[in-house]
């Protein structure tokens, strides 16, 4: 039975071959367990020339996508009673991994998808909820929908391997995961640390939480700040250590952290 339909309304439908060839996401439209039926905006377009897009009122540089077609397209999307419409939208609502828990129970994600200098205003009432990708602009909601598709398959039962690898991720627990590592134990002279290796799975839990605790520290202490986490002893303690930590290193640069 499949466990989510997504229904998703777009000029590109081509951007969306990428979706058969992305693994555990393509294993998952095998299996059944994800639908994705793709609306042509252009099908809905209007005239001869299927027109789906229209200059600002007003004047102003780019195109805007008209609401008809959106509409149109929306219209005939045959609607579950579990169901939900996202619009694509760098002007929404960030998307945190909370909010593809939050989706992973529907049983039907309607995507609609923006181009050119975006949509009309009148189609903002379709939406349920508006989603942004980030504080960046792209050229188009194909990807934010793709991205979206990728991250919310992945948490359905039956789509990875071992569900247990959804545990302990990164934003699950607003805190990031701890570093891993695989053979060889030695790779260019950076040793696998010994703790993992030791076969002490209390030590190694233990290792793992407090790794997590100082990478997001380290790198995302906005996501400790709220909460509760604070209070504990061991982060407690981390905090007083962090003052004797060594610069701190995303990637190879440094510069984002100054001297502590
Ligand atoms: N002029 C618009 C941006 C249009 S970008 C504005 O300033 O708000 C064209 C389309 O790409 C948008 O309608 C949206 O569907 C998609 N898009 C671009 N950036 C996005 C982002 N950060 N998150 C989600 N969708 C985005």
């Amino acid at each position: 039975m499949t466990n989510l339909t997504f229904e998703v309304i777009t000029l590109f439908p081509k951007a969306f071959e990428l979706i058969n060839n992305l693994g555990v996401i393509t294993r998952a439209v095998e299996k059944n367990l994800i639908n994705v039926n793709l609306h042509d905006l252009r099908e809905y377009g209007e005239g001869s020339y299927r027109q789906v897009d229209d200059k600002p009122y007003g004047g102003g540089s780019g195109m805007v996508l008209k609401p008809e077609p959106i509409y149109k397209a929306n219209n005939s999307i045959n609607k579950l009673p579990n169901s939900k419409t996202l619009l694509m939208t760098p002007q929404g609502k960030v998307l945190k991994q909370h909010d593809l828990f939050r989706w992973s129970s529907l049983d039907q994600l309607i995507i609609i998808c923006g181009q050119y200098e975006g949509f009309d205003e009148r189609v903002r009432c379709l939406a349920d909820e508006e989603v942004s990708m980030g504080d960046y602009v792209l050229s188009g909601g194909e990807i934010p929908a793709i991205t979206i598709i990728n991250g919310l398959t992945r948490l359905l039962p039956g789509t990875l391997g071992d569900s247990g690898s959804l545990i302990d991720e990164s934003h699950n627990s607003s805190l990031l995961e701890y570093p891993h590592y695989t053979r060889p134990p030695i790779f260019k002279d950076m040793r696998v640390p010994d703790i993992l290796v030791s076969g002490n799975h209390e030590e190694i839990e233990s290792w793992r939480r407090q790794k997590s605790f100082e990478r997001t520290l380290e790198r995302r202490s906005d996501l400790i700040s709220n909460e509760n986490y604070k209070k504990s002893p061991q982060i407690k303690r981390i905090i007083e250590e962090s003052n004797q930590f060594m610069k701190f290193r995303i990637g190879n640069e440094y510069d984002n952290y100054p001297d502590w």
